[in-house]
């Protein structure tokens, strides 16, 4: 990621005996640091703390001794070890008070779940009498804000769908409308998928270089970069964007903040296609990303999880020779199991994938991480050789997503006029 220095500046406190036993990541972190640096604020440091009270309420008063926005992220659960209310208390000298709508908000939550709230669940409703509350629509915990002085005490919760929309839906406005983060700068997303991290950056510098108003975010997942590029000046920005789609063209799959299958399922409705999968190595972990998006049934016909011959003969047609001469995992046999996939389900599109996720069944001929795919319609077959590395969780990641690519890259590329 490439971001311009910004004067802003702010601390973040990551509360959690958990994070520094390595039980879990610090994706919260990450997520925060990423998403404050896109809006112009520099997160100068991270500070990992233990659940004590006493060494939480130290890390947030040195932070405020150096920033002026400090985010503390975890411990407002309900239960003992949630202490980060009480440590930012112990922090400023602002009390709390008792919210009634909070109270109000987790009873009926609860209720909801026909269960009755305990007493220790209500400390989540305890709020700054200095500040206020963000409402949690995905948990019980709201999140917080200290304000003291100029100097502004904020907490989320820890739990990543709780704290994601919270940041997006009201601390982004919140901060935006206190003066912590300046208007919201015209902005271009490119999403591209096909192209490796490293490439898309090196393709990218000379578009973007000596333009000192330009600031710039990649961010990079198996197989899918996110471009977005920031300027004042949204003529400068359009012609950058412009230079940008012509150097990138059909890698990218969307200009909005949709992911590659929302991509697929359009194309599939526009055109009134419907869709069938084999899935062998990624076991119907395409099936799962196709089913994310709502309404994926008008569609998506279903997918057979091919793993054994018998079910790639018996059950899609390929037949005994091909698993013969070539193998399960082989250009032969993904092209004969979209084929038979589209036949056996009796849809428009077949797509299939056949590979070697290991750690076993490696051969000198066929590596760890080989993946044959294949697209098939009536009339056209299209077939990919991929060769990944890494483990086997890695592989099958890739190998859905080069799947879902070469799936969103038949249906654009086809001809108006090609028949399904
Ligand atoms: P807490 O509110 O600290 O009890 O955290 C509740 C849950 O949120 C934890 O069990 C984790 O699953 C998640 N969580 C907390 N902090 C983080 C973090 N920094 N990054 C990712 N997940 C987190
Ligand atoms: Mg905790």
């Amino acid at each position: 990621m490439t971001v311009q220095p910004s004067s802003r500046t702010a601390e973040l406190v990551m509360v959690g005996s958990e994070l520094l036993r390595g039980v879990y990541a610090d994706t919260n972190g990450c997520f925060l640091a990423r998403s404050f640096a896109a809006e112009g604020i520099a997160v100068t440091r991270t500070t990992v703390v233990r659940d004590v009270e006493d060494e939480i309420a130290e890390v947030i008063s040195r932070a405020l001794s150096r920033v002026s926005l400090v985010v503390v992220c975890g411990g407002l659960g309900p239960t003992i070890d949630d202490l980060t209310r009480e440590a930012i208390v112990q922090a400023t000298g602002i009390p709390l008070a008792l919210h009634q709508e909070i109270v109000d908000a987790i009873r009926q939550r609860f209720a909801s779940r026909g269960l009755t709230v305990s007493e220790n669940n209500l400390r989540q409703a305890y709020v700054p009498e200095c500040g206020g509350f963000f409402p949690n629509p995905n948990g019980t915990a709201p999140g917080l804000y200290f304000e003291s002085g100029s100097s502004l005490i904020v907490a989320l919760p820890g739990p990543p769908r709780e704290l994601i929309p919270m940041f997006h839906d009201t601390l982004l406005p919140f901060l935006r409308q206190r003066g912590f983060v300046g208007a919201a700068m015209p902005s271009r997303l490119f999403r591209l998928a096909g192209i490796p991290e490293s490439l898309a950056d090196q393709r990218l510098q000379p578009l973007i270089a000596n333009d000192p108003g330009l600031r710039v975010s990649i961010l990079a997942r198996p197989n899918l970069v996110d471009i977005t590029l920031f300027h004042e000046d949204a003529k400068r920005l359009g012609e950058i964007g412009d230079a940008v789609d012509a150097e990138f063209g059909m890698a990218i799959y969307t200009h909005e903040q949709e992911s590659l299958e929302q991509v697929i399922g359009d194309r599939c409705r526009e055109r009134g296609l419907t869709l069938g999968l084999a899935e062998s190595c990624t076991g119907g972990l395409i099936g799962g990303a196709i089913t994310n998006v709502p309404g994926s049934s008008a569609y998506l016909v279903g997918g057979i999880v091919c793993y054994s011959n018998k079910i790639k003969s018996g059950l899609l047609s390929v037949s005994e020779q091909t698993l013969a001469d070539h193998g399960a995992v082989s250009e032969e046999t993904a092209k004969a199991l979209s084929e038979g996939v589209r036949k056996t389900l009796g849809c428009d599109i077949g797509l299939s994938v056949t590979g070697i996720a290991g750690p076993d069944g490696a051969t000198p001929e066929k590596p760890l991480g080989l993946v044959f795919m294949a697209c098939s319609s009536k009339t056209s077959t299209r077939v990919e050789r991929h060769q990944f590395i890494g483990t086997r969780e890695t592989i099958r990641a890739w190998a859905t997503q080069r799947a879902l690519d070469l799936l969103r890259r038949f249906l654009c590329q086809a001809a108006p006029s090609d028949q399904f």
